[in-house]
């Protein structure tokens, strides 16, 4: 099982979860969407140390490219909806390609993001890919997942990941829309 993770404070339940189940657990980070590179490197770090702590073997994609992340999720209709996308493709790629019978994602973990977003964008990149997509509700489990990362002392975000979120953790949505991308 290929598990995607966003970032150590999903995974710390969720993986064992799934383990729990008799699942042979691999986590995967890939998560260029996180910014500016001193959060990307303290995500990384937590979620490195959750995996040694927790006893999983990790990948690591550290893809860290602001200009071209910046410039999708610009021309996207709907920014998290591409960035979910375009980290669920890589996952699906990588799982088909390495041999893995499914991959699945901590982005279904957490009570912030969308859920259902989530589950139908990881089934579409399932399809594309041709592996299997396991769905779980791990909501549940989220605060026991916090609670875990606050004994293994790791670094906990306070904004889902971008600068846009990082903006409206301090000023909430902007008030007008959003100044055009270009000016024609
Ligand atoms: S708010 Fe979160 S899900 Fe949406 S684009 Fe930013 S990092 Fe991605």
């Amino acid at each position: 099982m290929l598990f995607h993770v966003c970032c150590g404070p999903c995974f710390a339940r969720a993986g064992s979860l799934l383990r729990d189940e008799g699942h042979d657990v691999v986590a995967f980070w890939y998560n260029p969407n996180v910014q500016p590179y001193k959060e990307f490197e303290a995500r990384l770090g937590a979620f490195e140390e959750v995996c040694r702590a927790e006893d999983f073997p990790a990948i690591v994609d550290d893809t860290y490219d602001p200009e071209r992340w910046l410039r999708d999720a610009l021309e996207a209709d709907d920014r998290c909806e591409a960035c979910f996308r375009d980290r669920l493709t890589i996952t699906a790629s990588l799982a088909a390609g390495e041999g893995f019978d499914a991959f699945t994602t901590t982005l279904l973990a957490s009570p912030y993001q969308d859920h259902e977003l989530a589950r139908s964008l990881g089934e579409e990149a399932a399809d594309v890919a041709g592996v299997a997509f396991l769905y779980r509700d791990f909501r549940d489990h989220w605060k026991e997942s916090r609670k875990r990362t606050f004994e293994l002392e790791v670094y906990r975000q306070k904004y889902c990941g971008c600068i846009f979120s990082e903006r409206d953790r301090f000023l909430g949505e902007p008030p007008v829309e959003e100044p055009p991308n270009r000016v024609d």
